[in-house]
Formats: structure tokens, sequence, C-alpha cells
């Protein structure tokens, strides 16, 4: 059998989805299957979710999703044959929950594990592709407002022909580690208590490695010598992003602190990054939540699993 990626054990990861590129060129095919296809519907940016038999699904039938007053211009792939369409729901929070439906934040459905890897995955290839539709309605050359091509992979500019398509934003996070003990901070974003590892965009220019010496220079004054990829993921809020795991070497100890980046960091050792991740911190300090690659990584480095 072979071992599972790393990046497999990160939240939205697994999607199931059967892409089918070659479709998105035929709309008659994805307008024909829409009749049988399932519908991820959104209220505003957050999943809407039905009651089913094991707890929340958010697979609801074309006519259902109708009713919802969605109209499913985005296509997202196949599903065990049939076609799993995205679209934004017409009502509001209030009359969506009187109809029994919950609206839940992508987040907390995470958090709480309410759905399945693979729906969570879907959903967030969902919530990626809808934010990128609803930020990107004008032609970035001419201004002209552009259409809808690919079935939703595509947009065009009907005025300059120029072509846009859904971007994803590579961003660089790191395990720096050092004598032993590997480098966590707090933003002042994060939920209370919570430290996690450095991150950071790349930029134009980049390669990964140069990405992490850079943020990792910049944030906490540490050098670091080799860096080394574990795992990436999918990250959908609020926009695409991919998040590429790494570990870095750190070549010095002490920090010198980006107040407008970070609110503390320090070094921790193994045991205390087990409490982090178990939340059993004697002062109530947290890890980063299950499905967040950060956990990942610093799982990996309480497990031995860190190569330096
Ligand atoms: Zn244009």
């Amino acid at each position: 059998m072979n071992m599972p990626d790393a990046s497999s054990l990160t939240g939205f990861a697994n999607n199931p989805l059967d892409r089918r590129s070659h479709l998105r060129e035929d709309a008659a095919a994805i307008e024909a299957l829409k009749a049988t296809g399932h519908v991820l519907v959104f209220s505003m940016d957050k999943p809407v979710a039905k009651q089913g038999a094991d707890g929340l699904d958010a697979l609801f039938s074309s006519a259902d999703a109708q009713t919802l007053g969605v109209a499913p211009d985005l296509y997202l792939g196949l599903l065990a044959g049939r076609g799993v369409y995205a679209g934004i729901t017409a009502l509001d929070e209030e009359a969506l929950k009187a109809r029994g439906l919950a609206v839940v934040d992508l987040r907390s459905l995470a958090l709480q594990r309410a759905l399945s890897p693979e729906r969570l995955a879907m959903l967030g290839q969902a919530r990626a592709m809808l934010n990128w539709h609803a930020t990107h309605t004008h032609c970035a050359r001419c201004g002209t407002p552009t259409d809808i091509a690919q079935a939703g992979f595509r947009r065009e500019c009907p005025r300059c022909h120029a072509q846009h398509f859904p971007r994803t934003d590579p961003v660089v996070i790191m395990l720096v580690v050092h004598e032993g003990k590997c480098l966590l901070g707090r933003k002042s974003v994060f939920p209370p208590g919570m430290h996690s590892c450095l991150a950071g965009f790349l930029e134009p220019g980049e390669t990964i490695e140069e990405a992490v010496r850079r943020e990792t220079l910049e944030e906490a004054g540490i050098r670091t010598g080799r860096v080394v990829y574990h795992a990436s993921q999918p990250w959908p809020m609020p926009f695409a992003q991919l998040m590429i795991g790494c570990f870095a070497q750190g070549l010095n100890a002490d920090i010198t602190l980006d107040d407008q980046e970070l609110e503390s960091a320090r070094w921790y050792d193994v045991e205390e990054c087990r409490a982090l991740l178990e939340r059993s911190a004697p002062d109530g300090q947290t890890g980063p939540a299950h499905f967040a690659i950060a956990h990942l990584l610093i799982r990996a480095f309480v497990d031995g699993q860190c190569p330096f």
C-alpha cells in the first residue's frame, strides 16, 4: 500500500471531484448535467447545509437549489458521474434558517469536523472560485465587465478579448527549528492564546526557499540554512491560497521581533509543542487547529519527523 501524502492529512485536501477539464468547453453537456447534478449553496461567503441522516450535508439537488434562488453557473467537476455546481442563494440567512437550513462559515465547519474531509474540500474549492468571480467582475486590462466562460474556469473580456483565469496565491509557512526547539509566533488576529508557525506570501521573483528565508528573517530576525518542503494545503479563506509547508533550519537563537507582524515569538521544545497541540499547556496557550497545515508541521516536529 502506498503511504498517503502528508498533504492529504490537511483540511480542504482530498477533493473527490473529477474535474474533467475538457467538459468545460462543452456548454451543452455542462447544462445537461445540471438536471441530475448536485449544487453547493453559499449565503454570501458561508456554506448552506441541511440536516442529513449522518449530520450536516452540503449537497443539494438542482431542484432544491432552484427553490433557494440559486443560479448554479459554476461547474466544479463530477462526483460519481454527476455534475457538481456552486452558486449563491438569493435568500438571506434568516430565511434560510426558517427553512431549517444551517448557515455556517467554512472555518467552523472544519473546526467542528461537521462534514467529511471530501465534502469540506469541495466546499473549499467552491468558496475559492465563487470569491474569485465576485472580485474579478471587470477586465484588469481595460475595465470592461467580463463574461463567464469555460463553465466558470475563465472570464473573458468582450472588448479587448483578454482571458482571465482563477488565481491561487502561494504562501510559505515554515517551522523553523534550532537546537531541538522550534520557533512559534503569535499574530494579533489569531484566536486568544494561539501560537503558530511563521508564514507569508511568496513574492514575484522568489523561490520557495528564498521566501521562507526572507520571511523568517523579516519577522523574527532568524537566519535560516536548509529549507525542506513537507506538505501543502489549499486554503480558501478569504481568497484562494496554497499553503506551502516547510521545515527551515535556524542558524541563530536570538529573536528580533517585527512587532508590526507578530505580537510575540519564542522557541518551544517538543514537550511544550505537544501540550499546545493537545491543548494541555498550563498557561492556556494553544497551537493551530487540527485541520491547519501548521498543526501538521508541529506534529511532525513532536513525532521526530523533522529532518534536522
Ligand atoms: Zn478588456
